[in-house]
């Protein structure tokens, strides 16, 4: 195993160094938590997001007719991409190129950084403007660029504020959620050279001007892929800011990164996406902008760049694909999910330690960089199931979180000797249902019947304290089921059922 920083491997661990690393990024996603549970800012801006953008989501899926055939299709149609998943992508290939653009396949995040980095220096840029793409927020791209001498300048209104802060985004559809009106007047700030107070208005008003200075200047724009059509060659953005068609038409060159799983066959197939998009991410019933860019400016057209490049990435990808978590790839990053889970909404996005957050993060973050090193993730749910429910294509996230743990007890070093005492213990005592029997008759016997009425156990002892520290447990019964079931009371009370 090797050490991790960022997605890069640094080091080989030995067995005694594999636990200790282990051990410590366990503290830091528990200490990010607990940090994050004693910000009574952020508490007060998480508390209200599953009243906003969750009620809107469910709001919205409740208006629509067959909303859940639309999903089932969309989901459907995901399915069955990813059984042809290459042919799809020739085909794309073939599209964009039969249009004038370029294509790029970048095996990891290396190479695509590389590609893009190549493109900038032969267009001699200088200035690099880019619209929302959690694709390059994982690879990590603005700073391969920025080592390479490239000004690159986030446009999206949430990206520009953590860009400006160093801060790395909350949440899939609003990067910035953890930001309070008051601190974001605070980063703004600085540039402005001028203390701006905390009213939307005027922040945004002084975004949009910094930022259309940017565009003017910029000789290379960057953004991200929705989804991208086989059929046609055309790359769709669904965005609510202005900021995306800026960056796709001002600069001279457009680069779109996309991750292989974006690719959908038909042009036809595209509405049932639209559909659920925007209503899971915003409730909205279309996003403000929805644009198909379909190659470079031709000839006789008014705007648009002289190049188009489309940079493919696997990252990864494509080893899930062969696994039992192949429906991670299902994933329309409409950030649903997030909002909808008690533990998204008590921890927040930077405590997932990784790119992608919420219960989808805690899928994606251990099969992008490496389950080992993000062993803390699986175990981040209450396995409620109310982020399948959220979801548009209805990925059972749940599950995939229950087969990452199963293949986390296979990992050497990822368990202390006493927890694999104790649920080596568990399964010796169920395999013996006499012992079984005994263990419940002494619980009921000792705590059950000293609990003194009350049915939650506040504190357990010793190790198992950490049970308790965040819940409380079930107190045992004061009399086992077994032992209701014979007895002449049991008899009394159902005959008394009407
Ligand atoms: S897993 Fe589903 S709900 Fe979560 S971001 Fe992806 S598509 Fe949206």
């Amino acid at each position: 195993m090797f050490k991790v920083q960022g997605s890069r491997y640094v080091e080989p661990l030995n067995e005694k160094q594999m636990t200790d690393y282990l051990r410590e990024t366990h503290h830091e996603f528990e200490a990010a938590a607990e940090q994050a549970l004693a910000d009574s800012n952020l508490q007060r801006i998480l508390g209200q997001l599953g009243d906003t953008l969750g009620q809107r989501n469910r709001d919205a899926f409740a208006a629509l007719p067959n909303s859940s055939l639309i999903r089932e299709r969309a989901r459907a149609i995901k399915d069955h991409t990813l059984a042809d998943l290459h042919v799809h992508l020739l085909a794309l290939e073939r599209s964009v190129l039969a249009r004038g653009g370029h294509v790029h396949w970048a095996d990891d995040g290396t190479s695509a950084c590389r590609a893009i980095v190549e493109i900038c220096r032969r267009r001699a840029a200088k200035v690099v403007v880019k619209s929302k793409s959690m694709t390059s927020e994982e690879i990590h791209l603005n700073h391969v660029l920025e080592e390479a001498g490239i000004e690159t300048v986030e446009t999206d209104l949430g990206e520009y504020i953590i860009q400006l802060a160093g801060h790395r985004p909350s949440h899939i559809v609003g990067p910035a959620v953890h930001l309070s009106a008051q601190q974001i007047a605070e980063i703004l700030s600085k540039p402005a050279g001028e203390r701006l107070p905390a009213e939307r208005e005027v922040l945004a008003g002084f975004a949009r001007k910094a930022l259309r200075q940017k565009f003017a200047e910029a000789d290379v724009g960057i953004s991200g892929v929705n989804f991208a059509i086989a059929e046609t060659g055309s790359i769709v953005l669904v965005t609510n800011e202005g900021n995306g068609r800026l960056t796709c038409a001002l600069p001279k060159c457009h680069i779109a990164v996309m991750g292989i799983e974006k690719v959908i066959p038909k042009l036809a197939d595209l509405p049932y996406f639209l559909k659920v998009l925007a209503r899971a991410a915003t409730g909205q019933k279309l996003s403000v902008y929805t644009q198909l860019i379909t190659g470079p400016r031709q000839p006789g057209e008014l705007d648009g760049p002289d190049e188009l490049h489309l940079v493919i990435l696997d990252n990864g990808r494509s080893r899930i694909l062969g696994s039992p978590l192949r429906e991670s790839l299902f994933c329309i990053r409409c950030g649903a999910c997030l909002n909808a889970c008690p533990i998204y909404r008590s921890v927040g996005g930077h405590s997932y330690g990784g790119v992608y957050a919420g219960p989808i993060g805690a899928v994606l973050t251990p099969l992008y960089d490496g389950l080992a090193a993000n062993h803390h993730l699986p175990h981040a749910s209450s396995l409620c199931g109310a982020c399948q429910a959220a979801c548009p294509v209805k990925i059972q996230i749940p599950e995939m979180l229950i087969k990452l743990r199963e293949q986390l007890h296979d990992e050497p070093g990822h368990m202390s000797r006493l927890e694999s005492m104790a649920y080596g213990m568990w399964a010796r005592t169920l395999r013996m249902p006499w012992f079984y029997r005994l263990g419940t008759w002494l619980a009921t016997r000792t705590i059950g019947r000293f609990k003194r009425g009350d049915p939650w156990l506040k504190r357990l002892p010793g190790k198992l304290h950490g049970w308790t520290a965040k819940r409380d447990f079930p107190a045992p019964a004061s009399e086992r089921f077994r032992d209701w079931w014979n007895s002449p009371a049991s008899r009394e009370e159902v005959r008394d059922e009407p």
